[in-house]
């Protein structure tokens, strides 16, 4: 196989092995100073009082859904063309996922409309997902939740981006739930971020982290605390600064990275469009952070023999996603519609998009599409 293309391909950022010296030579290698560092960085940029790191975007959905009170008997509208951890999160507090369709194949994100068609008397919050890097219509479904009196969760794994306003996609919500997993947008292998303007809240969410302890490890390695207290259930969802000092050189590179993929996608865009059959999400938008590229294969065309024929010629595909109401687990879910989900689904395919993919290298992934 000549130059295969991956799918991926995370950039080492020639400084960061400084940093994680410096951080294996402090003596301290789990949550601290360099944690603190990301996490007030993190929230400078999106513009809010404080930001939680924790171990990874999963644990940030279940923290959102546990402050927001959310538990058996409720119901929380989720859509079904995401990862599974956006509904899996919704298990966790024993309440019951509600799937919610795509609004269009051009604009796979939940809108109003199909938000409103879900609606359940016991309907208590929403979890809309940025899919692909494109904001969701944040101000109209704001209204719509404020007006039925529910909770917002914004599942921002594919930013950090803005929307076409400016606006940080994570600040429209109560909650905005980061992945820092190693083919994210801003990756340091395993990471997350939850964001939320409530001071108190971002305080029981930074006790969750770890335990329920009201003294971290740190303030007691240093002699500051003897002893600790246990105030609520916690989990271990901490950070470490091993990967904080590699999420913070990936922030600090986010802008420039951004338009690199910016500048993939419009290539992408100008030569899929000479293909008149594959449809192309999203074509229009030119805000977000651009992290994955999805293509419609032309209808009835098999995604299994298309991708294996794409890696053959060496070029690796994925599939965002299998529509979570058709795995196995979530059969009690097998009976909602969403047709518009499952035809996106059976027609979607990923392709290759990282910040140093050539020109030439798009071309050749266009060409190698059956
Ligand atoms: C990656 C991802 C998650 C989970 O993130 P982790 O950091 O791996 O827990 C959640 N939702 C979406 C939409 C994702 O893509």
């Amino acid at each position: 196989m000549t130059n295969p293309i991956p799918l991926h391909w995370q950039e080492p950022d020639p400084d960061v092995l400084d940093d994680l010296r410096a951080v294996l030579q402090s003596g301290w290698l789990t949550q601290g100073e360099q944690t603190e560092a990301f996490e007030g960085e993190f929230a400078h940029l999106h513009g809010v009082g404080g930001a939680v790191a924790l171990s990874n975007c999963t644990a940030a959905l279940h923290l959102a859904l546990v402050l927001a009170g959310i538990g058996p008997g409720d119901d929380v509208l989720v859509p079904s063309l995401t990862f599974v951890a956006t509904a899996n999160a919704v298990r966790y507090v024993g309440a019951r996922p509600v799937f919610v369709d795509i609004g269009s194949l051009e604009e796979p994100l939940v809108c109003v409309r199909t938000l409103e068609a879900a609606l359940t008397p016991q309907t208590k919050a929403l979890v809309v997902v940025h899919y692909a890097g494109y904001a969701c219509n944040m101000e109209a479904i704001g209204r719509f939740a404020a007006c039925w009196g529910l909770c917002v969760v914004e599942d921002a794994a594919h930013g950090p981006a803005r929307d076409e306003r400016g606006r940080w996609l994570g600040t429209y919500g109560d909650y905005g739930c980061f992945s820092f997993y190693g083919n994210k947008v801003v990756s340091c292998g395993e990471g997350g971020m939850l964001l939320c303007r409530d001071p108190e809240q971002l305080a029981r969410a930074r006790l969750m982290r770890s335990h329920g302890m009201t003294q971290s490890a740190l303030s007691r390695q240093r002699g500051q605390a003897a002893t600790y207290d246990v105030v609520t259930i916690g989990y271990n969802y901490r950070f470490d600064d091993l990967r904080a000092v590699v999420a913070r050189r990936q922030l600090a590179s986010l802008e420039a990275r951004c338009v690199l993929r910016k500048q993939a996608v419009d290539h992408y865009r100008r030569y899929l469009s000479q293909r008149p059959e594959l449809g192309i999400p999203f074509r229009n938008h030119d805000s977000g952070s651009y992290h994955i590229m999805p293509v419609l294969l032309a209808e009835g065309q098999s995604q299994a023999e298309a991708m294996r024929r794409m890696k053959e010629a060496g070029v690796f595909t994925s599939l965002h996603y299998p529509p979570v109401h058709r795995l196995s687990d979530f059969a009690f879910a097998r009976g909602c519609e969403l047709p518009v989900t499952d035809a996106y689904c059976r027609r979607t395919i990923t392709l290759p998009l990282y910040p140093a993919l050539r020109d030439e290298q798009i071309r050749r992934v266009v060409d190698s599409i059956p």
